[in-house]
């Protein structure tokens, strides 16, 4: 039986105490609350020992993954290690104690970082000016979109209400143009998971605002006709857009303003090394060629200046990182991504053949285990048999273009070691599916909870314990 077995409320016994207080040493006092102020019900608490209350709380934070404890190759975002000294940083007293609301005058340190900042995301990037509004890559997209719009409607050119979004996007993509109040227009990929060119240039018209792209897009391929797509929709009066959540790869390889890229986001939750995953802390930052600065500078899309924290660890990393180490970042990650897939193409099916970027995307197992009596094992099933064997999972059923899509993305700061005993589970598992998939189809078999129904978890999550007979 494990600790995770019972819940601190079926440990309980009546009576148990962890505590005990001293006798009342106030003669007269009697320290009684007055009524008015009193439950009606005694709160509804377990009554359990010292030890087991530390062992609750220690076990609860055991229970969680994260890049500290383990390796968290989950394709698309970045979930690289986020040195310590960014953590440092952003709790000296100087940074932490900041209030957003206090006087301009005595943020003259503060405005310093923001200007750094911009400048080196200009040279990272291409781009000529830089909003740190935006507290996330969907945020960011949607300032980005907000300021596509805004050009255009300044010009007069109040038809552009198309946006061309590749059948390969991330989903926020069309979604942040939804809710900008653009049609979203898809333009087909080739067989080799490029953006089809001849599919594009019918789609080109003077009802387009612009394309949202990311490149390498989400199979983790470099969109080798970037130049000519720039060219051909820039002719049509439309703006690029650049989804940056995933530069790792491009670090002071390439940029986006290079390629002709107007208007772009990044994630510093991602490739700039601040923790995120659970919703957030995130930052994504909207940079724009020369002739939309005005427009960017007049944009008012959220509140205060961004998430100082976030744009503080980002800045702390690439100082840390430098400019010639910068560029090591996105060439090991691809080297990495590279490896893995690599060595496990005789095991698992590798839809595009070709050198990917920092992450590539496998269609499930080359031998299922499936016969005519029984099906094969899926790749949920690969996924949740990794989390047995102490890995996070890849990113699953995404993107859309493939049925068993498992989306691999180890980033660069893992050693040969770990990405090699990744690869052995990896074997193993695809070793156990040919011979029995039913070990895969009944994972995890070593995670404190199997199989929820993620429909219900997601929407109808039963968050505190619930027992009729305890309340009462
Ligand atoms: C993560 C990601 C986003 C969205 O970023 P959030 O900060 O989660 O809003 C957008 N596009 C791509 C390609 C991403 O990987």
């Amino acid at each position: 039986m494990k600790y995770y077995d019972k819940l601190i409320f079926e440990l309980s016994r009546k009576g148990r105490c962890g505590y005990s207080l001293p006798e009342q040493q106030f003669p007269g006092v009697t320290g009684a609350l007055p009524a008015e102020l009193l439950r009606e019900k005694p709160a509804l608490l377990p009554e359990v020992s010292e030890v087991d209350v530390v062992r609750h709380y220690t076990n609860l934070s055991q229970m969680n993954f994260g890049v500290d404890t383990g390796f968290y190759p989950l394709g698309s975002c970045t979930m690289k290690y986020n040195p310590k000294i960014n953590e440092e940083i952003a709790a000296m007293p100087a940074f932490g104690g900041l209030h957003p609301l206090q006087p301009e005058c005595t943020l003259e340190g503060v405005k310093e970082i923001y200007d750094a900042m911009e400048k080196s995301l200009a040279a990272i990037t291409g781009m000529k000016h830089f909003t740190f509004k935006p507290c996330a890559g969907a945020h960011g997209e949607l300032t980005g979109l907000m300021i596509m719009r805004e050009y255009h409607m300044r010009r007069g050119d109040t038809a552009r209400v198309k946006v061309i979004v590749p059948d390969s996007a991330h989903g926020t993509n069309p979604a942040s143009a939804a809710v900008c109040g653009l049609q979203i227009v898809v333009v087909k990929s080739k067989e080799d998971g490029l953006v089809d060119v001849e599919d594009l240039k019918p789609l080109l018209g003077p009802d387009v605002a612009g394309i949202m792209m990311t490149n390498p897009n989400t199979l983790g391929l470099f969109e080798r006709d970037i130049k000519q797509i720039a060219a051909l929709v820039h002719e049509a009066g439309g703006l690029l857009y650049y989804d940056g959540a995933n530069m790792n790869p491009l670090l002071g390889v390439a940029r986006p303003g290079d390629m002709g890229f107007d208007i772009m986001h990044l994630n510093l939750h991602k490739t700039f090394s601040t923790p995120h995953g659970g919703g957030g802390p995130g930052s994504g930052p909207v940079g724009v060629c020369d002739k939309l600065g005005d427009i960017v500078k007049s944009l008012q899309t959220s509140a205060f200046n961004g998430n100082f924290g976030v744009i503080l660890r980002a800045y702390a990393y690439i100082l840390m990182l430098g400019r010639q180490n910068i560029k090591m970042a996105g060439k090991l990650a691809t080297l990495n991504a590279n490896y893995i897939k690599e060595s496990l193409k005789d095991s698992y099916k590798l839809p595009i053949e070709s050198v990917c970027k920092h992450e590539f995307v496998f269609d499930g197992l080359i031998n299922d285990g499936g016969t005519e009596e029984k099906h094969g094992a899926t790749t949920l099933d690969v996924a949740k048999r990794l989390l047995d064997y102490g890995y996070h999972a890849p990113t699953i059923y995404f993107p859309l273009l493939f049925h068993q899509a498992m989306m691999i993305e180890p980033t660069e700061t893992e050693s040969k070691e770990t990405l090699d005993a990744f690869i052995d589970v990896m074997h193993k598992i695809a070793a156990e599916a040919a011979e029995d998939p039913a070990i895969l189809q009944e994972a995890p078999h070593n995670a404190p909870i199997t199989r929820p129904d993620e429909t219900a978890a997601a929407r109808k999550p039963i968050l505190k314990y619930q027992d009729e007979a305890l309340q009462s």
